[in-house]
């Protein structure tokens, strides 16, 4: 039987409003593709800076360089904007762009099904409406799956307790005894503030993290009304920005040289700066830097040298009703808890059922261990893309970057199926095995083998970060490579 003809109006299906999926929608209306629709299960855009409300949350990536690159804001304030102010950039463009009509608020996908008879995606949501479509594309983001600790007796702290991505503005916080559990980008950037607003601040420091000292100036009003007035005046600042990430940072991280031997000496030195030696023992990490994802905070160690913080390193036995108990016997008195631990974030798209072709699902595609193709595609899986999925994360880059590759590729393959070019393709497994046999082989090379444990590591143990320079993300998304395709044409 011969194939259906050419898809030249194709239904695209984006699964997510966040800072990925706008900017595919963006794309595709900027190829004359209209015939898109981003499916948001919450009520506004923003995936993680929507989610993210907590008191200190910033940008840990200069924010001229976290920026879409077409979109300059001549209005960021800081070097590392807060996170309201992303926010509110991104509430901006989705506006600028048209962007909202595209988007259905609060539909939430629950299984995503290829339909061999029809050659499409089927999709159904959960309550229970289905549409259909020609290439579906998972914007789901990383980090959206709260990952609450496996503590005894945490159900019954008397006081208020709440996941860091789920802050209640209700709760008072000035000058009450606040606890934090854990010391990622997230506790960190909750003790540089909450250090100077609790009465007394418990810091659970399980494992401690280097942390990177970058001063964080604000831009002067003058200087924001000049980029206002002349919009070509803030390429150079993206530019700039975005040099300084891919030859320093994105270096460092990927292999050994002066960038790696400097960003060691920087954490080093700023751990010096904590003066009493038994706090400075309590903060270092027993891994190289780098091994986790590098902290930066210009604020953080003179935030735990505020007289009203403790660092507590002895393991939490349980919680109980008036605070946390230590392994030591001590109770730690506590108004609020906060439980800054982190992610699920090799959860991807769950709890979506996705299933290809012949009844085959994602999960059992996965099921010893993630295996994407270049980030955006999987073998046997036809006009599925991801954005931001297996390996995108580019250590301590713009993610923002990392989508636009993977825009632009996936946009490459929706002009091909309007065009005839093709109905369906799929990633081949011989292409999809060379690209992580690749990897994995490059992984060795990079900081995050060091010897530590994180939500870096996959249940393989291998890193679920790209392991090369940050320029072969762009060079290996700039154009699909039909030869590592299964391609059907229409009406073949
Ligand atoms: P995280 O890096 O996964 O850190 C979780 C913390 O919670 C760790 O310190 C962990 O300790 C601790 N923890 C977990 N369970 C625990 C338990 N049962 N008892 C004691 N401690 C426990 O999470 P995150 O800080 O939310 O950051 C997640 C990611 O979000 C980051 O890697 C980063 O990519 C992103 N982020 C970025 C920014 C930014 O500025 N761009 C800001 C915030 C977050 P162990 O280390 O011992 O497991």
């Amino acid at each position: 039987m011969a194939a259906p003809g050419p898809r030249t109006t194709p239904e695209i299906a984006i699964v997510g409003a966040g800072m990925s999926g706008v900017l595919l929608g963006i794309r595709l209306r900027e190829a004359g593709i209209e015939s898109f629709t981003i499916y948001e299960k919450g009520e506004e855009i923003g995936g993680t800076w929507r989610d993210n409300t907590y008191p200190g949350l910033a940008c840990d990536i200069p924010s001229r360089f976290y920026s879409y690159s077409f979109a300059p804001n001549p209005e960021w304030t800081r070097l590392y904007s807060p996170g309201p102010e992303i926010q509110d950039y991104l509430l901006k463009i989705t506006d600028r762009y048209g962007m909202r009509e595209h988007i259905r608020f609060g539909i939430e996908i629950a299984d995503v099904r290829f339909d061999e008879q029809r050659e499409r995606w089927q999709i159904t949501t959960t309550s229970g409406e289905r549409t259909d479509a020609d290439l579906v594309v998972c914007a789901t983001g990383l980090l959206h799956h709260p990952r609450y600790p496996q503590i005894e007796g945490l159900e019954t702290f008397a006081g208020a307790c709440f996941h860091s991505a789920r802050w209640d503005h209700e709760v008072p916080l000035d000058g009450r005894r606040i606890g934090i559990i854990g010391t990622g980008s997230t506790g960190v950037q909750l003790t540089s503030d909450l250090a100077y607003r609790a009465g007394r601040l418990d810091l659970f420091a399980r494992t401690p993290q280097w942390v990177f000292p970058a001063p964080n100036p604000e831009y002067p009003r003058p200087l924001r009304a000049l980029l206002q007035r002349f919009a070509g005046l803030n390429r150079p600042g993206y530019w700039f920005w975005g040099r300084f990430m891919k030859y320093g940072i994105g270096r460092a991280v990927v292999e050994e040289g002066p960038q790696r031997r400097l960003a060691d000496r920087m954490c080093r030195w700023n751990l010096s700066r904590v003066k009493d030696p038994e706090l400075r023992a309590k903060l270092t990490p027993q891994d190289q830097p780098m091994c986790k994802r590098m902290i930066v905070s210009p604020r953080y160690y003179d935030a735990v040298q505020q007289p009203c913080v403790d660092v507590i390193t002895e393991r939490i036995e349980r919680v109980e009703p008036q605070g946390v108990r230590t392994a030591d016997g001590v109770l730690h008195e506590l108004d609020v808890l906060v439980l800054a631990t982190g992610f699920d974030a090799h959860a991807y798209i769950k709890p979506i059922e996705l299933t290809g072709p012949g009844g085959r699902t994602l999960d059992e595609a996965w099921a010893d261990g993630v295996r994407a193709y270049r980030t955006v595609g999987v073998a046997g899986f036809p006009n599925l893309f991801f954005m931001l999925g297996p390996h995108s994360p580019v250590g301590n880059q713009s993610l923002i970057r990392v989508a636009e590759d993977q825009a632009s590729y996936i946009v490459q393959w929706a002009r091909r199926i309007r065009d005839g070019e093709v109905l369906r393709a799929a990633p081949t497994q011989e292409a999809t095995d060379a690209y992580n046999d690749a990897m994995r082989a490059q992984m060795p090379q990079t900081a995050w083998l060091s010897g530590c444990q994180s939500w870096y590591l996959g249940k393989d143990g291998f890193p679920e970060l790209w392991p090369w320079r940050p320029e072969r993300h762009e060079e290996m998304l700039a154009e699909p490579d039909l030869s590592e395709f299964d391609v059907v044409a229409p009406g073949r």
